[in-house]
């Protein structure tokens, strides 16, 4: 008997499959917007995907995958860009998406089980007491709330709130062990800061506890500019004045725009550079004022659209974060991107500077993101992908004017995150997950505690090969 049917055996009527379709499309994520994960992990594969329906199934399904040695990938909606929800083992993909019911709505606070998709949520959220989340990312309507926390960062928000990590932003979280007796403990505090963006490793996400913000009718404008230097100090100045109730503010440099945004373009100049917008109905004014001051033009304004206009337009949220990669991958299958933070001293020095040494290789797109009583202008910039030894010169050249690069383009956290193996996050793992058994191959210090940061990113892990067919 093969180690799946064992399992299926111990764990009797809850759902798992190991239908080829199903097992391989759930065995990807969104890992191709990078070329060089797109080649590296396309023979991975699980053998199974189990779908608990609870937590009391859940802890039968940890149980059994202790006792038989098979690792354990959590997957949401599958869409995060490095591979996290990958299961670079093989083993089982846990689909989370059947745990998904709202437990609580209260004032400005929310339990949800965490495979609840976000656009659901906020539509129990609207309805019960005019309330939404702090912040989604531009997956909304794909993602769900436990992949947030375990997989993602900020997004449509972070111009107001923060990213995820910032304190109050996520309030509670229950994980489920991956032990012999697998056992459910709750976190608050510093504590949740090591399980969010950890991928997974350190323990199954099984009950999310976040604050609300009050809802709003959010007005999409597209405010275009002639030059690029122009609309990024536009967005930097109107993103300072805490008075203006922005949900999503980020700039994105021509010729992006016109050839990117299909469905948008025919409110567009090829020339454009924009900015887009979702302002709260009482700030829109006073913000058109302040950018018309600078030379903005009104591309697209939701309220004043009429409804032929507004025909089969996507949220306004679909043009930015990575859905600007989105966007012109399906045009310019070369494109990829870049995630860099700009040099806290002199942010749009760097975005000009960027601008001017790797014109027609990088397009730019800031993100604006207020944390900790600072704004940053966060760069997700488009990247015309020729070969790897290229991509890697230029992250090296970035970093060399003082910005930071998070490399998209590996699977492993730290790399990713510019980090040294964490202690912290290393404790809680053999806490949780004492056989290594959660998300295997997505952080280094599991094998090397020592290991220290290395902007190569040329960690292979060793497991990975076993998966290839
Ligand atoms: C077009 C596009 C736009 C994007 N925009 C943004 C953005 O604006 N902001 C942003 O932060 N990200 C963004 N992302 C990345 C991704 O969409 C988000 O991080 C998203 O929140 C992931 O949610 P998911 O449910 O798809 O998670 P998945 O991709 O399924 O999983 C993400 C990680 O979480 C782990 N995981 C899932 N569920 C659990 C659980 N219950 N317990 C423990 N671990 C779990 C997985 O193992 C994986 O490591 C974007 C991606 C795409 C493709």
């Amino acid at each position: 008997m093969s180690r799946i049917e064992a399992l299926a055996e111990r764990i009797g009527d809850i759902p798992i499959t190991t239908r080829n379709n199903v097992v391989r499309g759930k065995s990807r994520d969104s890992f191709w917007y990078s070329p060089i994960l797109k080649e590296k992990l396309k023979n991975v594969t699980a053998e199974a995907i189990v779908s608990p329906r609870s937590e009391e199934e859940l802890l039968r399904v940890l149980a059994a995958c202790w006792a038989l040695d098979i690792p354990v990938t959590p997957r949401g909606g599958g869409t995060g860009n490095y591979a996290q929800a990958m299961p670079l083992a093989g083993g089982v993909v846990l689909d989370m998406k059947q745990m998904n019911r709202i437990k609580s709505i209260g004032e400005g606070l929310l339990v949800v089980e965490p495979g609840a998709v976000l656009s659901k949520i906020e539509v129990e959220t609207r309805e019960h007491s005019g309330q939404e989340l702090r912040m989604h990312p531009s997956t909304r309507e794909t993602a769900t709330i436990g992949g947030f926390v375990a997989g993602g960062s900020g997004g449509v928000g972070s111009v107001r709130w923060g990213m995820l990590r910032e304190p109050g932003n996520i309030l509670r979280l229950r994980l489920a062990t991956l032990e012999q007796d697998p056992r459910l403990i709750d976190l608050t505090g510093d504590e949740i800061a090591i399980v969010h963006h950890s991928y997974g490793v350190n323990g199954i996400i099984t009950e999310v506890e976040l604050p609300l913000a009050p809802a709003q009718d959010w007005v999409e404008l597209l405010i275009a500019f002639d030059d690029w230097m122009t609309t990024v100090r536009a967005g930097w100045a109107v993103a300072h004045h805490e008075g203006l109730w922005l949900k999503q503010l980020a700039a994105i440099q021509a010729p992006a725009p016109h050839t990117y945004f299909s469905r948008h373009r025919r409110f567009l100049r090829e020339s454009d550079n924009v900015l887009c917008i979702l302002a709260a109905p009482n700030a829109v004014q006073p913000l058109l004022d302040l950018l018309q001051k600078d030379g903005g033009r009104v591309a697209f304004h939701s309220g004043r659209a009429s409804e032929e206009d507004r025909k089969g337009l996507p949220h306004l949220y679909h043009l930015t974060w990575n859905h600007t990669t989105l966007l012109a991958l399906k045009i310019d299958p070369a494109m990829t991107y870049l995630q860099v933070g700009t040099p806290e001293k002199d942010p749009l020095g760097a975005v000009e500077e960027i601008a001017q040494r790797f014109s027609g290789e990088i397009i730019g797109h800031v993100e604006y993101i207020r944390a900790a009583g600072r704004l940053y202008a966060s760069l997700l910039p488009l990247y015309r992908f020729s070969n790897e030894t290229r991509l890697m010169k230029v992250m090296g050249d970035l970093e060399a004017m003082g910005c930071a690069c998070y490399n998209p383009h590996v699977y492993t956290y730290e790399e990713g995150n510019h980090c040294d193996a964490d202690p912290a996050r290393l404790d809680l793992k053999r806490r949780t997950d004492p056989k290594g058994l959660l998300n295997p191959g997505k952080m280094i210090g599991w094998e090397n505690p020592d290991y220290s940061y290395d902007p190569t990113g040329t960690y292979e892990f060793a497991g990975l090969h076993k998966t290839a067919p």
